[in-house]
C-alpha cells in the first residue's frame, strides 16, 4: 500500500537468561513450578537482605554483547527502578540505568528478496524480570505468582531502525537464533522467555521529526510482532489521515482478531525514579575476563555459514537451511566428521530427515537416530550397495522404528541390497530387449536416447535392486551384439 507516511519503529526485546538461580539470589528459575514456592527474602526485598551477583547472569549476558559486536562496559553500574505495581513484591526493580553493559553493536538481518539490512543497537542492559499477575486463573481476583520475580534478563534495545512488520520478524528470528546458539535462553515466546515490545511511529515522508510513538506489548510469537506492527501501522495511517492525533499510549495485541487495543496512556514523561542501588557493588569486566567468557563461546551462525560454503562447498541456500538451526547445524557437522560427504549429509538432513521431523511434529533435536547411522546410509548408497530410493524409502523409514538397529543389518534383514549378480540382471536384460524389438530397431537406427528406457524397464523387474551402473553397461553390450 502506497501511503504518504514513513514507518519508524525501535524494538525491546527481553531476554531470560538460562541460569539455575536468580539474578541477585540463589532462589531456583525453573519453568512451572506451583505459584510462589521460588521466592525467598530476597526476592522480596525484606529488610536486612542483601543481593548477591550471579555470575552465570554477567557471563551470558557478556557472551550476547560480544555476538551482536557490542562495545563491553568495563565498570558497570545498578539502579532501582521504582514504580508500584502488584507483581513487583520490592517496588523496585534492579536494572543498570546509566551505564548498560553494552552500548552500540548492531543485528545483520536478511529481508525477503535477499538483501541484508543493518539494524544498529542502542544498548544492552541486566535487571531483574517482575512476578507475573494472572488475570484468568479466578473468577473475582487477580493471583500473583513471585517465582519469576528476579530471574535475571538482559534487554535489548534498537535504534528506531526497524522499517516494516517484515524487518521486525526478520530481527526477532535472528535474535531467537543467536540465544539459542549461545545456549543463553531457549528463545521461547509463547512461555515468555524471550519477549518483544514494539515502539510505532508514522511520520510524513521525508520528515526529519519522528511521530508520537505507541508501544505494543504482550505478543507471544514471532508472527504476532509482525501482525502487531502491520495493524497498527495501518490504524495510525488511518488516524492521521482522517485528521486526528496518535495518543502516546502502551497497547496490547489480541492474537485472536489481530489488533491492538490501549492499555494505559503515556503521561508526558516516565516518572520512574532511578537511584544508585546502595547494596551492590559494581561489576567490573575486565578484558581478561571477556577473553575468558569469549574462549567459552560456540561458533555462530555467520561463522558456520561461511565454512559449509567455503570450505564444504555448500551453496549459499543449502548452508543458510543448515545454519538456521542449531541443531541441523551441529548434527551435520557430525555426519560429515563420520563420512565427509558434505552435499548427500545436507540432502540427507533438509530432505528425509525433515520430512519425518515434521510428520512427526519433532524438532532436530529430538531426532533419535545418530549421526552415524545416517553417515553409514550414506557410505551404502556411495559404494553402490544400496539404491537412493531404497535407502529413502525403505531403509530410512525402517530406521526410524528400530533405532538401535545399524543400517547394515537392516539392508541385509529387509533384502534391500543392491544385486550386483551379473548373470541375474543380464537375464532380465534380455528378456526386456525381446519385448521391444521396434524398440531396439529404432536404437540401432541411431535413436541412442532409448537406453533410458531400457535401463528403466531393468531397474522396474527388479524392483529397484539392481545395480545400476551393472544395469547400464549389460544393457549396452547386449544391445550392441544384437
Ligand atoms: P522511552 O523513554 O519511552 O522508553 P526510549 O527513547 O528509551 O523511549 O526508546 C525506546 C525504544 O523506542 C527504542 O527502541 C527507540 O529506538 C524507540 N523509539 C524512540 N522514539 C521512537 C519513535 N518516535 N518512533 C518509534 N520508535 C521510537
Ligand atoms: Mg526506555
Amino acid at each position: 500500500m502506497e501511503t504518504q507516511f514513513e514507518v519508524v519503529i525501535g524494538l525491546e526485546i527481553h531476554i531470560q537468561l538460562q541460569t539455575k538461580s536468580k539474578a541477585f539470589s540463589s532462589d531456583s528459575i525453573e519453568y512451572g513450578a506451583l505459584p510462589n514456592t521460588q521466592v525467598s527474602p530476597i526476592s522480596l526485598g525484606h529488610p536486612g537482605t542483601l543481593p548477591m551477583h550471579n555470575r552465570a547472569a554477567i557471563d551470558n549476558a557478556i557472551k550476547m554483547g560480544l555476538a551482536l559486536n557490542c562495545d563491553i562496559r568495563e565498570v558497570n553500574r545498578y539502579s532501582r527502578k521504582n514504580y508500584f505495581y502488584a507483581d513487583l513484591p520490592k517496588g523496585y526493580q534492579i536494572t543498570q540505568f546509566d551505564t548498560p553493559l553494552c552500548d552500540n553493536g548492531a543485528v545483520q538481518i536478511k529481508l525477503g528478496d535477499g538483501t541484508i539490512k543493518e539494524i544498529r543497537l542502542t544498548r544492552i542492559h541486566m535487571e531483574e524480570d517482575t512476578g507475573k499477575s494472572m488475570h484468568d486463573q479466578d473468577l473475582y481476583d487477580t493471583l500473583v505468582d513471585y517465582n519469576r520475580a528476579g530471574t535475571a534478563l538482559i534487554e535489548v534495545v534498537t535504534e528506531p531502525d526497524v522499517k516494516s512488520g517484515e524487518e521486525a520478524y526478520a530481527f526477532v528470528t535472528e535474535i531467537r537464533r543467536l540465544v539459542r546458539y549461545l545456549d543463553i535462553c531457549d528463545g521461547n515466546m509463547e512461555e515468555g522467555s524471550l519477549r518483544c515490545d514494539a515502539n510505532i511511529s508514522i511520520m510524513p515522508k521525508g520528515s526529519k521529526v519522528f511521530g508520537t510513538k505507541v508501544e505494543v506489548k504482550n505478543m507471544n510469537s514471532i508472527s504476532n510482532v509482525k501482525r502487531a506492527i502491520d495493524f497498527e501501522i495501518a490504524r495510525q495511517t488511518e488516524v492521521l489521515t482522517g485528521g486526528g492525533i496518535i495518543q502516546g499510549e502502551t497497547r496490547g495485541f489480541n492474537g485472536l482478531n489481530g489488533s491492538t487495543f490501549s492499555l494505559r496512556k503515556k503521561e508526558a514523561i516516565n516518572d520512574y525514579r532511578y537511584f544508585p542501588e546502595p547494596d551492590l557493588p559494581p561489576t567490573i569486566v575486565t578484558k581478561e575476563y571477556i577473553a575468558q567468557v569469549k574462549s567459552g563461546m560456540p561458533e555462530l551462525p555467520a561463522t558456520l555459514f561461511n565454512r559449509f560454503t567455503n570450505e564444504y562447498g555448500l551453496s549459499d541456500y543449502d548452508a543458510s537451511v543448515l545454519v538456521d538451526d542449531k541443531h541441523s547445524a551441529l548434527y551435520f557437522e557430525k555426519v560429515v566428521g563420520i563420512s565427509p560427504k558434505y552435499k548427500q549429509a545436507c540432502n540427507w538432513i533438509s530432505g528425509p530427515i525433515r520430512g519425518y521431523l515434521n510428520e512427526n511434529a519433532l524438532s532436530m533435536d529430538e531426532f533419535t537416530l545418530t549421526p552415524g547411522q545416517i553417515a553409514e546410509i550414506i557410505e551404502l548408497i556411495e559404494s553402490n550397495k544400496i539404491s537412493h530410493t531404497a535407502a529413502t524409502q525403505q531403509l530410512f523409514p525402517a530406521l526410524t522404528k528400530q533405532t538401535d538397529a545399524s543400517p547394515m543389518s537392516l539392508v541385509e534383514s529387509l533384502g534391500l541390497a543392491n544385486i550386483t549378480d551379473t548373470s541375474f540382471i543380464d537375464e532380465i536384460v534380455q528378456k526386456v530387449l525381446s519385448e521391444f524389438p521396434e524398440k531396439v530397431a529404432e536404437y540401432k537406427a541411431g535413436k541412442v536416447g532409448l537406453m533410458g528406457l531400457f535401463v528403466g524397464e531393468v531397474m522396474k523387474r527388479s524392483q529397484g535392486k539392481a545395480d545400476p551402473k551393472t544395469a547400464n553397461s549389460l544393457v549396452k553390450q547386449a544391445l550392441e551384439n544384437i
